[in-house]
């Protein structure tokens, strides 16, 4: 028998298997339904943790940013010294996923929104907030979704964004089916980072949680 035969023998496999089983993934918790994200990651098979500062931000393997306002979440990131440090590890390759104010934050460009509100360009794509209007600003569809099995996804759309433009770069993972925005686009992917302009923290339905783990595990 030579050593690594022996070295592998005795290797503690659970112990070695546990980071990549379980990644840490924080979520951006300064405003939005952050515990929503908490407890589906947790179902997932994640280690969530929240992010509040720059140095919890560093220690995550990957981040999601949950629904909630844009320009409020922008304006924290400045407050809590997170926007330079998030465009950093996006930059890096951190992978991440933004739910409804969650893409916005996510977009290279945002039509409506605050001059002054600041993105993170994780996505080479423009999105348009509140897009949807005031007759169906808030609704539910069923919608496939590239790339996930188990037929249509229930989505949630609550005063949601669309993708306007996605880069070249940039994989359509879902459109609206039907209706007054039959075809708008409202899941991306571009390599590691993921955004949906509605809410699968709510629904029950884990694909979109358990595609972005499996995507942070596989990395
Ligand atoms: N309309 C919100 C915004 O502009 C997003 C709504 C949501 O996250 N549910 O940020």
């Amino acid at each position: 028998m030579n050593e690594s035969a022996v070295s592998r023998d005795t290797r503690p496999e659970v112990d070695l298997a546990r980071p990549a089983d379980r990644p840490t993934i924080g979520v951006l918790a300064l405003q939005g339904d952050v515990r929503e994200h908490v407890a589906v990651l947790d179902l997932c098979g994640a280690d969530p943790v929240l992010v509040r500062r720059p140095a919890e931000l560093a220690a995550v393997d990957a981040l999601v940013l949950p629904g909630g306002e844009s320009t409020t979440i922008s304006k924290l990131l400045q407050v809590f010294e997170l926007l330079e440090p998030l465009r950093e590890r996006l930059r890096d390759g951190m992978p991440a996923f933004g739910s409804c104010a969650g893409m916005i934050l996510l977009a290279d460009e945002v039509l409506d929104t605050r001059p002054d509100a600041e993105h993170l360009s994780g996505i080479d794509m423009t999105v348009r907030r509140n897009a949807f209007g005031r007759q169906v600003d808030s609704f539910e569809t069923d919608l496939e979704f590239a790339g996930v099995d188990g037929g249509p996804m229930r989505a949630v759309f609550i005063r949601a964004p669309w993708v306007e433009r996605a880069g070249a770069g940039v994989e359509v993972l879902a459109r609206v089916p039907s209706g007054p925005a039959a075809g708008r686009i409202v899941a991306v992917r571009q390599g590691c980072v993921l955004a949906t302009s509605f809410h699968p923290e709510v629904t029950g339905d884990h694909r979109v949680h358990r595609l972005f783990v499996d995507l942070v595990r596989d990395r």
